[in-house]
């Protein structure tokens, strides 16, 4: 889970996956309310992430997969994805260029 760098505060699963929907880069801390930002070093690692599940669904289309079948396993990607993202990300307080 990502540590807040300031307050060293653990986020859970459930408040880093409502801060990453927010739009915008910067992200409050729940406790201290400072803003904290996803390290370029995590970003780079969960960039692939993105785009597996819309790779995914290409491939399977591509290959004739039932458009039911490949919705479902975009779905399911998805999911997947949004479940061990917290998981892999780590916080900075420096807003870092965004790539
Ligand atoms: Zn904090």
């Amino acid at each position: 889970m990502p540590k807040c760098e300031n307050c060293g505060v653990l986020w859970t699963w459930a408040q880093t996956v409502c801060r990453l929907c927010t739009l915008g880069e910067g992200m409050k801390c729940p406790s201290c309310r400072e803003e904290q930002f996803v390290t370029m070093e995590s970003r780079k690692k969960t960039s692939l992430f993105v785009f597996a599940a819309p790779l995914l669904m290409f491939i399977s289309v591509a290959f004739g997969i039932n458009p039911f079948a490949s919705l479902a396993l975009f779905l399911a990607s998805f999911l997947i994805i949004l479940g061990i993202y917290p998981f892999v990300i780590e916080l900075t307080d420096e807003r870092g260029p965004m790539w």
